[in-house]
């Protein structure tokens, strides 16, 4: 095994709040070390990217007796998932942030650090907004979570989402590809299919707002073979995936939230990992020397007999490789784009909704925000309703000023909740697309032809570089809970290789 070594200068160590993104919240308890000119290490392992699939890789690597670095571009550790600041000395979660069950391996990663759970404000009526129109309905009764639209379109969603369940289930969560009908499903779009399955419009709809709910993706962007893997993946080892727990809150991946927000999960993680974590180290180049490899970050070059890369496909494309990559595993991440995604954050004195009978689930069919929940926190001493904005309607406010998307999104949330939604106290935004990091989120997903064709190389080291992140997850892809699985394979992978 390598043994650690620094060359001078020695990385600085120092607390991250200083050095946290403007209105991200700083990482008090996490003394990690940045890069600075020149610095170069030799570890066993360089992992690209502290997310929660590169720390938990990193922290089975060194369970594992071997030396790592990770190296994170941005000047905080979690990614996709991030708390943000609000003006009132709270905070609010601009990524991941709930949790549901059978998301074993990212519980267990929170309970081992000490992060508890809540769960999500369910009490009271969900709402619909259609045609102008809202309907506050009661999911505890026959429909459950399903949102009251015309009998017959009920009917209709109720056939399809059994019947997309039922294709779900021949579909392998480790090999999609080799699924008995893969090539069929995997050359067309999910469109394609709602359009001849989903034959009542407002059960179209409904399904329309569970894909963009998903995946922030239109249904027309995302191969049905794609979105087969994905419900196939909602489930665990004894629990087959179902399209259900995708969408539903109790019972479902909304279930639950952390104490402290889920930023805590990788901000305690990378604390157990002190200075091998290397903050603002964005990795430009991975080259092999030798049997070894050179990962050269902004300000640190790492040497190491083994890569772990934990990014999302698209992004993982952005570092140069020499040699280059295997054609298919490029292709493959050419191919995968990310899902465009953003969060709007409306802060009030109070939940004035929940004295309405409201939970602050409303899903709608207009507006810039379509899907709500109430993110207040546990004790309930502010009121916060967070929005996603998702896929068409976060791409045409993009290039908006703040100012507008706010003024789009209070008019949404005064359509749902009436208007005393048009003052909160401070507002805060997320748009994924625009962080360099992450360019959108909250997976990258494949459109027709990419998994039949490409699926292969999602996990297939190319060399001494391994490849973890959510994607490569055979359960709950795209989900936190994905990233931590994948960490997991990916760590004992290498943990095989180096013997
Ligand atoms: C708005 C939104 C809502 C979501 N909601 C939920 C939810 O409720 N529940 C849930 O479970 N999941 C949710 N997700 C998904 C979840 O956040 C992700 O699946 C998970 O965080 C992915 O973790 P990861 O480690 O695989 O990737 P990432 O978090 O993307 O980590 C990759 C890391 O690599 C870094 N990086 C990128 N390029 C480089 C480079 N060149 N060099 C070094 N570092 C680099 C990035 O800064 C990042 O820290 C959501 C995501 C978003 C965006």
């Amino acid at each position: 095994m390598a043994r650690e070594r620094q060359h001078s200068p020695r990385l600085s160590r120092r607390s991250l709040l200083g050095g946290a993104a403007a209105g991200a919240v700083g990482l008090t308890a996490v003394s990690a070390g940045t890069a600075s000119a020149a610095a170069s290490r030799t570890v066993d392992v360089a992992i690209v990217g502290g997310g929660i699939a590169g720390l938990t890789a990193a922290r089975d690597l060194v369970a594992g007796g071997r030396t790592v670095a990770v190296l994170e571009a941005r000047d905080r550790v979690g990614g996709r998932v991030v708390n943000l600041k609000l003006a009132n000395g709270g905070f609010t979660e601009g990524g991941g942030e709930f949790i549901g069950p059978t998301q074993n391996r990212i519980k267990a990663l929170a309970d081992s650090l000490g992060v508890a759970t809540f769960t999500t404000y369910n009490t009271g009526n969900n709402l619909l907004y259609k045609d102008g129109k809202r309907t506050p309905y009661d999911t505890s009764g026959l429909l459950g979570s399903v949102p009251p639209v015309d009998a017959a379109g009920l009917a209709n969603a109720a056939i399809v989402q059994s019947e997309l369940d039922s294709m779900a289930a021949t579909v392998p969560v480790d090999t999609p590809w080799t699924a008995a009908k893969a090539a069929e499903w995997d050359k067309q779009t999910f469109e394609s299919w709602l359009n001849a399955n989903a034959i009542v419009p407002s059960a179209k709809f409904l399904l329309d707002l569970a894909c963009t709910s998903i995946f922030s993706a239109q249904p027309r962007e995302l191969s049905l073979l794609y979105v087969l893997y994905y419900i196939a993946a909602a489930g665990d080892e004894s629990h087959a995936g179902t399209l259900e727990r995708l969408t539903d809150t109790a019972g479902g991946a909304q279930e639950s939230r952390f104490v402290g927000g889920s930023q805590q999960v990788p901000i305690k993680l990378a604390a157990t990992l002190g200075d091998r974590v290397v903050l603002s180290a964005p990795v430009r180049s991975i080259a092999r020397s030798g049997s070894a490899y050179v990962v050269t970050a902004d300000g640190i070059t790492v040497n190491a007999t083994r890569v772990v890369v934990a990014l999302p496909p698209p992004l993982a494309a952005r570092i140069s490789y020499d040699p280059l990559l295997p054609a298919a595993r490029d292709q493959l991440t050419q191919r995968m784009p990310m899902g465009s995604i953003g969060k709007a954050i409306a802060v009030y004195d109070t939940p004035f909704w929940r004295a309405d009978g409201l939970n602050g689930q409303a899903v709608s069919d207009s507006g810039v925000v379509r899907s709500t929940f109430d993110n207040s926190p546990p004790d309930a001493s502010y009121g916060a309703l967070m929005g996603f904005i998702e896929a068409d309607e976060i791409r045409a406010y993009d290039a908006a000023s703040e100012a507008d998307v706010k003024t789009a999104v209070l008019a949404d949330y005064a359509n749902y909740f009436g208007d005393k939604a048009k003052s909160p106290t401070s507002f805060v935004l997320q748009r994924w697309d625009n962080e360099g990091f992450s360019r959108g989120g909250p997976v990258a997903y494949a459109p027709p032809g990419v998994l039949t064709e490409y699926g292969a190389a999602l996990r297939q080291p190319a060399g001494g570089i391994h490849w973890a992140g959510t994607e490569t997850s055979t359960f709950w892809t795209g989900y936190m809970d994905g990233a931590v699985r994948s960490g997991e394979r990916v760590a004992k992978e290498v943990l095989a290789a180096l013997g």
